[in-house]
């Protein structure tokens, strides 16, 4: 299904804060890159040094963090000088109530400032911080705090009455409920607002040891029970270092990362990466809505723009009348993250917006960027681009317990990178053996199946979980998927195998529809054909149906594996994560 390359011009790649990948490659060093923190004395450092306090000695204070958008469409302005108070009341209130240096602290918490202060500011007392999606229900919530062992929440009245009260009883370890909209009323919880007034607005930032954990975040459910990956401070060499390359950032950008901190893009980018960089940040309360949006993109003069799959189909859902009715001119890199991006979605994006999507791939386990499509490189549609400068990535075949490289072009293997970068995961938390299980003959297996092709451009296949064998055949859901979203009605499809006696499985498409299209047998045997011409007889969808909406986790990806149980009629398993539904 190959498409045609997106050349870059010379003059624009030439602007790049990498302009030649190979040369970058070639020199770069994880020591050198480590050198351009700022550091704290004797070896130490701490994310929010880094993302704040160190702009006070650069002059870079009054410029704005972090401009939040609340759901009624007002702006509210936080300058770096703003953000470094309030993290410091915030990490004195830790201390005033006797929060520790590596103890966690939960929030659960729509997209409001406060939970900028209190990602930032547990960072800066040198306690953990552990999102959780504010859409969570109490299951999910107990399971996380249960692992993290959780002894401070952050959290809303509204949020705690309803999810939190019931489950109390059940997290003997959580000691400490601070509500952003307390008035004391409430048994068992004390009121944010009143303890960070009367806190001093001074805190020297803890000196942390590299190692230190800094971060624990939980993975998105996608094929199974969520993980909770462990992260430390030194994992910021690798968030500064992939946005200013993967993502282009530099100190004069306007900034929007769509992902909800609840999810590991809305921290490692949606607040680390932007705020070491010195760029401001543009941060939305509300939810995905496709006029919104652009009119956010518009008015905000945004400048580079980190968003996800999902989100892009549904604004090319939404048509690009929409989009070409607005003024998007500043905008001049744009990335997507989380799900394989459909070649599709690429090319209509250059059609739309005059630059591609350049698709990056990356696991909550790896912390940050790891294989991207750059700036300065040429796109190819449906790639997921390169391997940053500093990591080593390959595909291997397990075999006899241990791993081969495939060295050959374009052959289905498992992703691997070679362990060791800054920001990698340092444990699943009390989950040794599933951690340990990652590592084989001296790589990390990350559980995606890819191919390389020549030029050394990587092509995700698709998850090993989701793979299906067809008379012989290794099907990737994503190549089916791609070939029927080039069909002019389908807005949305999810790919699966099902058991098939002679065939071993079969593949099975199910598919949410364009506003304008009804589903018929007609279109049913139009997209099969569609999908025939394109695949050939053996990698098409046998079966075809239709949905409103695909299950998808709340970070924004097609949970396959329920399309699967819900097909077979068996059990659903974990579905804490799950966002929206068909049923
Ligand atoms: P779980 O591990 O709990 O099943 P998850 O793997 O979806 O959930 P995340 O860490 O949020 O949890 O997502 C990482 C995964 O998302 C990757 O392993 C990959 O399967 C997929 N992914 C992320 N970015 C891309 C991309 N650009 N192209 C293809 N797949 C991607
Ligand atoms: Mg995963």
């Amino acid at each position: 299904m190959a498409r045609e390359i997106i050349r870059k011009d010379t003059a624009y790649a030439a602007k790049a804060n990498m302009p030649d990948y190979d040369k970058e490659r070639a020199s770069f060093s994880w020591e050198d890159a480590k050198a351009e923190l700022d550091g704290l004395p004797g070896g130490k450092l701490n994310i929010a040094h880094e993302a704040l306090d160190r702009h006070i000695a650069n002059g870079n204070a009054d410029k704005t963090a972090l401009r939040w958008i609340s759901k009624d469409g007002e702006p509210t302005d936080f300058s770096y000088r703003d953000l470094i108070g309030q993290t410091a009341r915030f990490a004195n209130v830790l201390r005033s109530i006797g929060v520790e240096k590596g103890e966690r602290v939960y929030s659960l918490l729509g997209r409001v400032p406060e939970l900028y202060v209190t990602a930032l500011g547990t960072l800066k007392a040198g306690s953990v911080f552990c999102p959780m999606f504010s859409a969570f229900g109490p299951e999910p919530i107990q399971s996380r705090m249960e692992i993290g062992g959780g002894k401070v929440l952050v959290t809303t009245k509204a949020l705690y009455r309803r999810k939190v009260a019931g489950i109390r009883d059940r997290l003997p370890e959580l000691k400490e409920v601070l509500l952003i909209d307390g008035d004391g009323s409430m048994d068992g919880t004390r009121n944010l607002a009143a303890l960070m007034k009367d806190a001093s607005p001074d805190f020297p930032v803890e000196p942390m040891d590299p190692e230190d954990m800094a971060l624990l975040h939980f993975t998105s459910g996608t094929t199974g029970k969520p993980k909770g990956a462990v992260h430390v401070h030194g994992a910021v060499v690798a968030h500064k270092t992939t946005g200013r390359i993967a993502l282009d950032l530099r100190p004069e950008d306007t900034f929007w990362c769509t992902a909800d901190p609840g999810w590991v893009t809305g921290t490692s980018y949606g607040i680390i990466a932007p705020l070491t960089i010195g760029a401001t940040m543009i941060v939305d309360q509300a939810e995905f809505d496709a006029e919104r949006w652009y009119r956010i993109l518009e008015e905000e003069k945004v400048t580079v723009w980190y968003t996800a799959p999902t989100a892009i189909r549904m604004l090319m859902k939404a048509g690009a009348d929409m989009a070409r009715a607005r003024d998007l001119s500043r905008i001049r890199f744009m990335a997507s993250v989380g799900e394989p991006l459909n070649p599709e979605a690429v090319v209509w994006s250059n059609d739309v917006f005059g630059m591609p999507f350049h698709d990056n791939w990356w696991q909550t386990e790896t912390g940050g960027i790891m294989i991207a499509n750059y700036a300065s490189m040429d796109v190819k549609p449906g790639s997921m681009g390169k391997p940053l400068p500093g990591i080593d990535a390959g595909i291997v075949a397990r075999q006899d317990g241990g791993v081969n490289a495939v060295d050959d072009q374009m052959v289905i293997g498992e992703l691997a990178l070679k362990p060791g970068w800054p920001s990698m995961m340092r444990a699943y938390l009390h989950e040794q053996a599933r951690y340990d299980k990652c590592f084989v003959g001296g790589w990390y297996l990350t559980g995606d199946l890819a191919m390389r092709d020549t030029e050394g451009y990587f092509w995700f296949v698709g998850r090993a979980d989701d793979v299906i064998k067809s008379s012989g055949h290794l099907i990737g859901p994503f190549e089916v998927e791609s070939a029927l979203m080039e069909h002019e009605a389908v807005a949305e499809v999810g790919v699966i195998g099902i058991p098939d006696e002679t065939a071993g499985e079969i593949v099975k498409a199910y598919v949410a529809l364009k506003p304008g299209y009804e589903e018929s047998d007609d279109l049913r045997l139009d997209l099969i054909g569609h999908a025939r011409k394109r695949l050939g007889p053996a990698v098409a969808p046998k079966e075809i149906a239709f949905r409103a909406n695909l299950p998808k986790t709340r970070s924004g990806k097609i949970m396959r594996r329920l399309l699967k149980a819900r097909e077979l009629g068996l059990p659903e398993g974990d579905i804490s994560t799950l966002e929206s539904d068909e049923k």
